[in-house]
């Protein structure tokens, strides 16, 4: 069968960009290599992607063809007795959860969103809001199959390939396409989990409160208004889920189907969620999303004031799932969409540089719409954006009018962040600069990195939009390989 394939827009999450151009779809490593060996031929560059939900340009490549991996998408196989589950790169995490879960298994690690893929998470190496306690994706796989641009084929894990291993998870699809993966997952005795709530009258009380939980809760998520100022300055929520142990759940057989699981398409059983975009999109401005977020901050106390309340795995994890294309609110007009801007900063530092960009967010009024805390500890992978503390995640709202002081922006607070020996994590950036990178990681580190990828990729046709804008100075040698192996 002929290699599917198509001209198209391909867009960054946010909506706030991307390019037309030539998608092809593999399904198998024999199709994956043709791709390769073609845009060898043609020294033309190469992005993969998966589901394509990194919030800027990690999986979008304006300049070459973009190879869409969601088609390479079989459950290759799943032991019930150990929870090893062995992937194709383009299975996403709502298929693998919705196959583990019946038999007592979750995925260890998950993303806000459950359309993400296997190949698309490994690539990123996600944190979930368990960071904290269990690492990131990276930390359950245990074992991975790379194309190398060559078309070499590498079978890697803690023991064989170790440097390769440690390099691939996180490279943001830099070395090469995953075409396997072996996971482990959790074993869960309940489709359900204990979720208590905490309301946190400014940011220091919400982070003494994860503090103060680590070593008893499963999952700690805080979520922010930032729009209160002053004494309430980070004021919010923190989600403290617990799983539930054997004898907690007497009805597990039941929680754990899928039935259970689904988040029902209606709202009071007469409106589909589906249209539910378009009645927030009503109130997605600075007037309507204050009102929003001071709603939920008061909602968040009363429930704290309530016994905790039992939730599903779907309901805690995918919660922004839950109305469908939520994004559109931000309109659906060309150039409008969010960006996000996901500082790590280290634990000493990180409570005055989020409330510092919390503060000039609200002098320069680019308040963001959505605040998301949550702790994280540093992990073995070379290009981890991982430190021992924590991260605040902010969805700002682009508009053609705002977007150039609204990126210029974000670069300045970006300074904070890297003057504070923070990091940021590609998956969600939109605007740094390219010397941000050198800035974030240990010179050695990326020697290394990017010396592997020369003999890996020689002529650089792994690219992507996000790669030639943080190490342009990085590529420029392989671009001269490649246009000089076409010339002979
Ligand atoms: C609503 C929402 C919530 C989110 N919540 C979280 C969260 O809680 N935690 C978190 O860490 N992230 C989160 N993310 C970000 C998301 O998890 C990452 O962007 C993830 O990489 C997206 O997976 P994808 O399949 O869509 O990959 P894409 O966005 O398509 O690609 C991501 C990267 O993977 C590379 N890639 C894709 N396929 C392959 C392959 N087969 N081999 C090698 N490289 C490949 C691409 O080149 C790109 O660099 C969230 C995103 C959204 C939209």
């Amino acid at each position: 069968m002929a290699l599917a394939q198509s001209y198209r827009y391909v867009e960054h999450w946010g909506m706030a960009g991307g390019a037309t151009t030539r998608v092809l779809c593999p399904r198998s490593v024999m199709e994956l290599r043709a791709s390769f060996a073609e845009a060898r031929a043609s020294g033309t560059p190469l992005t993969l992607r998966g589901a394509g939900n990194s919030y800027g340009d990690a999986s979008t490549g304006s300049q070459g063809f973009v190879i869409d991996c969601t088609r390479f998408n079989r459950i290759l196989a799943f032991d019930a007795a150990t929870g090893i589950a062995e992937l194709e790169p383009g299975v996403t995490l709502r298929e693998l959860w919705r196959h583990t879960l019946p038999q007592g298994w979750w995925p260890r690690v998950v993303s806000g969103t459950s359309f993400t893929t296997i190949g698309g998470i490994a690539a990123a190496n996600i944190h979930g809001k368990n960071n904290f306690a269990v690492g990131t994706v990276g930390d359950a796989i245990l074992e991975f199959d790379l194309l190398d641009a060559q078309g070499n084929l590498h079978t890697c894990s803690r023991e064989r390939e170790s440097e390769l291993f440690h390099a691939a998870i996180g490279a943001f699809g830099l070395l090469g396409a995953f075409t396997r993966i072996r996971l482990q997952t959790k074993h869960v005795y309940s489709g359900e989990l204990e979720v208590t709530t905490f309301a946190g009258k400014n940011l220091r009380e919400l982070m003494d409160f994860v503090l103060a939980h680590v070593d008893d809760a499963d999952y700690l998520v805080g979520w922010i208004d930032c729009f209160a100022a002053s004494d309430a300055l980070g004021r919010g929520q923190i989600h403290h889920g617990r799983y539930l142990h054997e004898d907690e759940d007497h009805d597990a057989e039941e929680t754990l189907r899928v039935a259970h699981q689904e988040l029902s398409p209606m709202v009071f059983g007469v409106v589909p969620k589906s249209e539910l975009w378009r009645a927030t999109r009503l109130l997605n401005h600075d007037a309507g999303m204050r009102f929003i977020n001071g709603v939920r901050y008061w909602q968040g106390r009363l429930e704290g004031l309530l016994p905790p309340k039992r939730w599903t795995h779907v309901e805690f994890s995918f919660l922004l799932d839950s109305v469908p294309n939520w994004k559109w609110s931000y309109g659906r007009r060309p150039g409008h969409g969010l960006i996000q801007f996901q500082p790590f900063v280290p634990k000493e530092s990180a409570h005055a540089v989020f409330s510092e960009i919390l503060r000039r967010s609200q002098a320069r009024g680019f308040v963001p719409y959505l605040g998301v805390l949550k702790r994280h500890r540093p992990d073995p992978f070379w290009l981890t954006h991982a430190v021992d503390g924590w991260s605040l995640a902010l969805d700002y709202k682009v508009t053609p009018a705002t977007r150039e002081a609204l990126f210029a922006f974000c670069r300045s607070l970006a300074e904070l962040v890297l003057d504070a020996g923070g990091r940021f994590y590609f998956a969600k950036d939109s605007i740094l600069p390219a010397d941000a990178l050198e800035r974030m990681l240990p010179r050695e580190r990326l020697d290394a990195f990017f010396e592997l990828k020369s003999a890996l990729d020689p002529a650089g046709l792994l690219e992507t939009d996000l790669w030639r804008r943080v190490a342009p100075e990085r590529l420029e040698g392989a671009r001269e390989t490649r246009a000089q192996e076409v010339r002979e």
